[in-house]
């Protein structure tokens, strides 16, 4: 929605830097009292996990998860050194977590051209070296290698004469900020926006040859979502529950969930034919055959309870789940790489998907309506009796 005429460009700057200094939000990964070059390089790192951070998630959000990130990995090498387990479950709730494993291949990457542990480990300050760590684009990188820089680099599609000259980071941050809290998607606070006599939108408005200056920026079309049917499915042994790891590569890659197999066909969507594609072709996973050691005769004989349905909506998928559980009396399997039991608490704290706590959660209430029946049905039973022992003992005494 910001478009800014050319011609008036130093009063454009002028006026956006004099409001960002006045009004700037205080961040915690906002350092201007940096000194040394270790500081500058920190301060990066700081800057990156940000920027990552907030690509999906609102900065109130943000800011606790990101306090909590660098207690817990405060340099660039902490995180190379950590495991994929561990950088998960920081970033668990924040969701998109191909993010956290960018970050987590980043440093890896940049620890392994930095061996000396005694070292700051640098990130590299222009934009194109910046783009060649992964999952940092040309926004992310343009941020980095400005605030942290202080290097021109632009963040959104503007002209040169206007990102240069001094104070390149705080330019990139006003507009940031201006984004944040002025210049927002909806109702946007025009009458008080620092540059509205050099926005284009503000004059095409006022000029009455626009609606709202809401129709800037220009939106692209979004790709079309498609829809997935799955079926998962919850093992259960003693007070535990079967995880198997998703492949390395794609949505939710290496992050643990229930056995879940594809759905493809809409014929296929009804409770008979869907428990037996279960036990047809899931319950015969080598990784599922290999942890519980269950004779393949015996788990083809299981009952397989229908727990509902669920919907998840990542970016481009509608995905619907449908929820089924089964009980195991043994399992005599050890875990590897791929497979993990785990139990209700264990559950609670892990970094699993938002999507496999709500799988979960619609099993607990499958099982707790169940309860409720059985509860109902076991008073109604107990009131028969009553009446039939008190009719019996009218009879008895007439
Ligand atoms: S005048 Fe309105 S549309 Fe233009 S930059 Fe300011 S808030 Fe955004």
């Amino acid at each position: 929605m910001l478009i800014y005429q050319n011609r008036t460009r130093s009063p454009f700057k002028t006026n956006l830097l004099k409001w960002y200094d006045e009004n700037k939000r205080v961040l915690p990964w906002r350092h201007s009292d940096i000194a040394s070059e270790s500081e500058v390089h920190q301060r990066a790192y700081g800057v990156w996990v940000s920027e990552i951070m907030l690509q999906q998630t609102r900065v109130e959000t943000v800011i606790d998860y990101y306090n909590k990130w660098m207690k817990k990995f405060p340099t660039v090498r902490d995180l190379a050194e950590a495991s994929l387990e561990d950088v998960n479950t920081q970033w668990a709730g924040l969701g998109y977590y191909r993010r956290a494993k960018f970050l987590h291949q980043a440093a890896q990457k940049l620890v392994s051209k930095q061996p000396n542990k005694e070292d700051v480990v640098k990130l590299p300050s222009e934009v194109k070296d910046l783009e060649e760590l992964p999952g940092v684009g040309k926004y992310t990188a343009g941020a980095i290698s400005s605030i942290a820089f202080n290097k021109v680099a632009p963040l959104v599609d503007v002209k040169q004469d206007v990102e240069g000259g001094p104070r390149p980071g705080d330019f990139n941050q006003s507009l940031m900020e201006l984004g944040a809290l002025v210049c927002i998607p909806k109702n946007p606070k025009c009458k008080s926006c620092p540059v509205n006599e050099q926005c284009e939108a503000y004059r095409l408005k006022n000029q009455n040859k626009i609606t709202s200056v809401e129709q800037f920026p220009v939106k692209k079309k979004k790709g079309a979502s498609h829809e997935e049917v799955v079926a998962s499915l919850i093992i259960k042994f003693e007070d535990k529950y079967l995880f198997v790891k998703r492949p390395d590569k794609g949505l939710l890659a290496n992050m643990w969930e229930f056995p879940t197999i594809d759905i493809t066909n809409e014929e296929e969507q009804t409770n008979k034919t869907i428990t037996s594609k279960i036990k047809s072709d899931l319950l015969v996973d080598d990784r599922i055959l290999q942890i519980t050691q269950i004779p393949e005769d015996d788990l083809k004989s299981l009952k397989i309870t229908n727990c509902g349905q669920i919907t998840h909506v990542f970016t481009h998928i509608n995905r619907l789940i449908h929820v089924y559980s089964t009980e195991i009396v043994s399992s005599t399997g050890v875990a590897n790489d791929a497979t993990k039991w785990m139990t209700h608490d264990q559950l609670s704290t892990s970094d699993v998907p938002t999507l496999v706590k709500k799988v979960f959660k619609q099993y607990q209430d499958h099982v707790a309506g169940g309860r409720k029946v059985q509860t109902t049905l076991k008073l109604k039973k107990r009131k028969v009796e009553e009446i039939e022992e008190e009719i019996s003992a009218d009879s008895d005494s007439d």
